[in-house]
């Protein structure tokens, strides 16, 4: 069975008009499967096809100095796509911004906000996020914990503020902005885009109040951080530390936006930034864990 927000199947790449492409900037892996039809194909791309992957340390397509996929055109459009179809696209171009999950048996869906078309998806939408499955969600602690959470984030007769103290009390937690500088934090994590430091630059202190103005927003982004990230601490325990996460990255990234067009570009950011590194996201755990532990 799956389970998926019920945005998830709205999401459409916008391509040519994308301003922070997927194609630029990342390091691109080629699975076994793909890398197999690579070897084999023929004709015109055969040759390109040669000349652009490495081998080491895993397959990957090689970058140009700009850091565009080699099969970027200059309109910004798949020459892969254009020559044969989404069945040339290697698994990673196929699902990206898609994330999957196992739960318990239950495949997650979700789209990533790094990619522009789906933080304006998930940040316009107005009505409350609902996860929809194809049969009924086995009824057991982590999910019916999750769905507390939501229930909390979701309740639109409290200002998001109310609604932020009450799921923190309801974790037995505090967040620890006046007792921990965040900002300092976040400038000696791993960077991808020097711009990001001139934001942080920006941000005198992280606000605990939300403007009414990004109330929709903010729940709707922090609905999606506990719905991606919850599930790690599965692993590691970790529930109440990742709770915090998703309420800090809310704060940062409204304390830095002043509406909703704003806030997609900066949720963008910080999501390439910091929810695509796992070494960034465990930091921030480790020391939201160390805080919890005194
Ligand atoms: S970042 Fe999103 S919208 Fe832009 S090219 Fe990639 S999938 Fe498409």
């Amino acid at each position: 069975m799956e389970v998926r927000p019920d945005y998830y199947d709205s999401f459409r790449c916008i391509a040519d008009k994308c301003r922070h492409n997927c194609c630029i900037g990342w390091e691109i892996d080629i699975d076994d499967d793909t890398l197999k039809k690579y070897q084999t194909t023929d004709g015109s791309l055969n040759e390109k096809l040669n000349k652009n992957i490495a081998l080491d340390p895993c397959a990957h397509f090689v970058l140009s100095e700009n850091e565009r996929c080699p099969f970027l055109n200059n309109q910004n459009l798949c020459e892969l796509i254009i020559a044969g179809g989404e069945d040339m696209l290697c698994q990673i171009c196929k699902d990206h911004p898609r994330f999957f999950g196992d739960i318990y048996g239950v495949t997650e869906k979700g789209v990533g906000i790094s990619c522009e078309a789906a933080a304006r998806l998930i940040l316009t939408k107005t009505s409350p996020v609902k996860l929809i499955s194809d049969s009924v969600v086995p009824n057991n602690d982590f999910f019916n914990y999750r769905n507390e959470i939501f229930t909390i984030l979701q309740n639109r007769e409290k200002s998001l503020n109310d609604r932020i103290a009450e799921l923190l009390a309801w974790a037995d937690v505090s967040l620890p902005i006046n007792d921990i500088d965040f900002i300092e934090v976040y400038k000696k994590l791993e960077r991808l885009d020097n711009d990001w430091d001139n934001y942080l630059d920006s941000i005198d202190t992280i606000s605990f109040s939300i403007p009414q103005a990004l109330e929709i927003p903010c729940e709707q982004l922090i609905c999606y951080f506990i719905y991606r990230h919850l599930s790690g601490a599965l692993e590691d325990f970790m529930f109440a530390e990742r709770i915090q996460f998703a309420v800090l990255s809310c704060l940062i990234i409204a304390s830095l936006s002043k509406n909703t067009e704003a806030m997609i570009e900066i949720s963008r950011m910080y999501s390439c930034e910091i929810e695509y590194s796992d070494e960034n996201i465990n930091i921030l755990l480790d020391i939201l864990n160390e805080y919890n532990e005194k």
